[in-house]
């Protein structure tokens, strides 16, 4: 059986999508680095605060790229529980937006926006 040796952590393993992900444009059409590799730097990826995305729904007019916002989590179970937080819109979809954050991972709960 081919062996395939994962580029991040130097293990060896049989060439086949249980233990790699495919990958149309790669050599043998498996990625180079392991699905456990993978995983691992796709959790690290999400918990980078500063590159936390949000998405919010119903964007209303007004809205652009680039600019500077707030936006609110209402809190639950009550109301004294909501949170504010500034960040900046990267990125405007018919329905969503998406927002970049310092220093908040919970940032897919926040769903008012406001431009500052
Ligand atoms: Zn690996």
């Amino acid at each position: 059986m081919e062996t395939k040796v994962c580029t991040k952590c130097g293990r060896k393993f049989p060439a086949t999508t249980e233990y790699f992900y495919s990958n149309k444009k790669a050599k043998y059409g498996l990625h180079s680095s392991c699905k456990v590799c993978m995983e691992e730097h796709k959790r690290k990826n999400f918990s980078v605060r500063e590159m936390v995305g949000i998405a919010i729904e119903d964007v209303r007019e007004g809205f652009e790229v680039g600019q500077k916002v707030k936006c609110t989590r209402y809190g639950k179970p009550s109301k004294e529980m909501s949170k504010t937080i500034k960040g900046k819109i990267i990125g405007k979809y018919p329905h969503h937006a998406l927002v970049k954050l310092k220093n908040w991972k919970e940032s897919f709960q926040y769903t008012d926006m406001e431009v500052l």
